[in-house]
């Protein structure tokens, strides 16, 4: 089903983790709605990155997937407010935070995290965006205040 022009609720909920857990991830209907907010948001993002192709690798996650990724504690994506995003066409990881920090995407937060992806979460419909950047080099360390190579 898609939830916008290029995001279905497929890729925002696809998780190879929970595959091979045996778990499911399927959202509860009460958070269908931010994750609509989450596509529509994400379209933004793919604006920014000149309408490149846009890959979400990890979108809403359960409690207990969150826990199994080791995934924050308060993590957005439990909320369906966050997306952890690939986009090979326009950059490696920190030119796609950057790219979005300098956007007008009304990003929450965005996070470089391992040299590897670029995490962007959204305020909940109607919350101002903080636009806080951060970047996560190591987990043990956690997360430092702007974006940065690790
Ligand atoms: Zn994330």
């Amino acid at each position: 089903m898609m939830l916008s022009a290029h995001f279905s609720l497929e890729e925002l909920t696809a998780s190879e983790v929970a595959v091979r857990a045996g778990i499911g991830n399927a959202p509860p209907p009460e958070l269908m709605s931010n994750l609509v907010h989450l596509a529509e948001s994400l379209e933004l993002v793919r604006t920014a990155l000149v309408n490149n192709a846009v890959h979400v690798t990890s979108g809403y996650r359960s409690p207990r997937l969150n826990q199994m990724v080791g995934g924050s504690k308060h993590s957005m994506h439990m909320q369906g407010l966050a997306a952890d995003i690939l986009c090979p066409a326009f950059g490696p990881p920190l030119e796609v935070c950057r790219a979005i920090a300098r956007s007008k995407v009304p990003a929450d937060e965005i996070i470089h995290e391992f040299g590897q992806w670029c995490h962007v979460a959204f305020p909940p419909p109607g919350q101002l965006a903080r636009h806080e950047l951060l970047t996560i080099r190591d987990a043990a360390i956690g997360a430092e205040l702007g974006l940065r190579t690790v």
